[in-house]
């Protein structure tokens, strides 16, 4: 069963009512060797719309 991602960044391509719509998502580390909060992971499949 696929999973639900919600995702309040509408203006990336995959995003569909405030979920994202994407069939997979990369999450990486964000500018860290080592995440401790969720500030310092991000969205690599973000695309911007158009
Ligand atoms: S690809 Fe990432 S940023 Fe875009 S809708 Fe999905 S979770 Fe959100």
């Amino acid at each position: 069963m696929a999973v639900e991602i919600k995702c309040s960044v509408t203006e990336c391509e995959y995003n569909q009512n405030v979920k994202c719509d994407a069939p997979m998502i990369q999450v990486e580390r964000n500018h860290t060797s080592a995440a401790s909060n969720s500030e310092e992971t991000k969205c690599e499949t973000f695309k911007p719309r158009g």
